[in-house]
């Protein structure tokens, strides 16, 4: 394993991306810090401020979904503002030149899409907190549609068509993670010769049971970080640095 900072990393990644034929990112929040959404576990990240709200809490009770929504409402500006960052243009550049088949993604803000992706081409497996789901009959709703029946019943809304509660089309904790979702980025891991870990704590599960899984399958695995994760010791190559100056140099417009 090469532990690496800066521009040998880079030089490193470079050579591993050009020799690779299928490569398989696999991102987390710290690809979207820089275009203003927050991550979790950082310093002033989202759990510095609230702690998460459970699904069963959602389902229970009135006063989780009031909250979970009041707090996403507070978030919409942020979310609204955000444009694809470099990382996400680097990835968007390797998915145009054919060497990226489809990004496996643990971030809910839609910005691989805006980048470039096709919606098919990537796997949420924490869904979107783009829009909204009734956790019944999955009927979708968009957020200004619950904004304004918040504000006019002063509580968070029931589907209209089978009253169970609407949340957003997130995986929260305690929830099931979607099946075809899981299935198809083990799929991803399991073919590809490169896979990229960027900007994940890599501990949360089962998410981060990728990057091991596609190292078994013989994989490549890259590590791009600021801090270090658990999963260092087995990477074939970790980059402790800023993902933004480290992708930076791969986008091509
Ligand atoms: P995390 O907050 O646990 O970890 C993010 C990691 O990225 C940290 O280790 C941090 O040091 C690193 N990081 C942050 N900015 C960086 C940068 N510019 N360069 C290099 N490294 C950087 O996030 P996670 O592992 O994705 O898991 C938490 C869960 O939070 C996910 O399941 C996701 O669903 C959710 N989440 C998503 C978003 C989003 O969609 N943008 C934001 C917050 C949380």
């Amino acid at each position: 394993m090469i532990r690496s900072h800066a521009q040998g990393g880079v030089d490193r990644l470079g050579e591993m991306i050009a020799a690779a034929k299928i490569i398989v990112p696999f991102t987390g929040a710290g690809i979207s810090t820089e275009t203003g959404i927050p991550d979790f576990r950082s310093p002033g990240g989202l759990w510095t401020r609230n702690q998460p709200i459970h699904f069963d809490e959602f389902v229970a009770s009135q006063d989780a979904r009031d909250e979970a929504w009041r707090r996403r409402f507070a978030m919409q500006e942020t979310f609204a503002a955000a444009h694809p960052g470099r990382g996400h243009r680097a990835l968007a550049s390797l998915y145009r030149a054919g060497k990226i088949p489809a990004v496996i993604t643990q971030n809910i803000d839609n910005l691989h899409q805006d980048s470039g992706f096709a919606a098919d081409h990537v796997i949420e497996l924490h869904g979107n907190t783009t829009y909204a789901r009734c956790i019944g009959c999955g009927q979708r709703y968009e957020l200004d549609w619950v904004q304004q029946r918040f504000a006019q019943h002063k509580a968070a809304p029931d589907c209209p068509a089978c009253d169970e509660p609407v949340k957003t089309a997130t995986v929260s904790f305690g929830q099931a993670m979607p099946e075809a979702e899981m299935q198809r980025a083990t799929e991803l891991a399991q073919h590809c010769d490169l896979f990229l870990a960027i900007g994940s704590s890599l501990v949360v599960w089962p998410a981060a049971g990728f990057p091991l899984m596609a190292k078994r399958a013989g994989a490549r695995l890259v590590i791009i970080n600021r801090e270090p994760t658990d999963q260092d010791d087995v990477a074939d190559l970790v980059i402790h640095d800023d993902i933004g100056e480290v992708l930076g140099p791969f986008i091509r417009n």
